[in-house]
């Protein structure tokens, strides 16, 4: 199953959504970015996503990430996103493809950790073999990071897992005590009152 830009351009129309469409220019950046976005969808999850050259691969995570390195999340890979996602939030109207608000949870740069060892292996690499480490820098979410592949297929499954390093914090839960966005400070009430016409 594709899960590029094609599928994220048919799954949507840019008439009726005030996402970004996929064919909108992106300057490079030096740095790969990260986004997690809090989307109040059907069901609440959290999109995590990292940039991959002019696209950001994506998961959607039920619980959040974790700041635990004992918890496990799971991570369901949905279609890449244009990199300009990286900086929507508002709301995606009723009737159109993951209708509901998305806010901003979290945002920064990333690097792959893969790619600083002995055997350095790309990000492309990483996401083919199923096994993807990173070493986020944004905001609430600092530190290594594993995303593992647990099953193929029409809907691949990975686990999102942080490493045991300094930034590691079994108490802290920033899902439920960090609700707000890194953006506008707004939380997810605040944005659908903002948006509602
Ligand atoms: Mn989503």
């Amino acid at each position: 199953m594709p899960k590029d830009l094609e599928e994220y351009k048919e799954q949507r129309d840019f008439q009726q959504s005030s996402e970004p469409s996929a064919d909108k220019k992106v300057g490079a950046s030096e740095e790969q970015q990260f986004v997690i976005q809090k989307h109040d969808a059907s069901n609440l999850h959290y999109d995590f996503r990292l940039q991959l050259e002019n696209r950001l691969l994506s998961w959607a995570v039920p619980k959040g990430p974790s700041t635990d390195p004992s918890e496990k999340r799971l991570a369901i890979r949905t279609e890449d996103h244009p990199l300009a996602y990286a900086n929507f939030e508002g709301r995606i109207a009723e009737g159109n493809y993951g209708a509901g608000t998305v806010l901003i949870w979290d945002k920064g740069h990333f690097e792959n950790k893969r790619a600083q060892k002995q055997d350095s292996t790309s990000l492309k690499a990483s996401l083919e073999e199923g096994k993807i480490e990173v070493c986020l820098h944004g905001e609430k979410l600092q530190g290594g990071y594993l995303l593992i592949r647990t099953q193929e297929g029409q809907q691949e499954k990975w686990l999102l897992k942080k490493m045991k390093d300094k930034a590691a914090d079994a108490r802290r839960k920033p899902t439920s005590t960090e609700a707000r966005s890194v953006v506008s400070g707004d939380t997810l009430k605040e944005i659908q009152e903002k948006t509602n016409d």
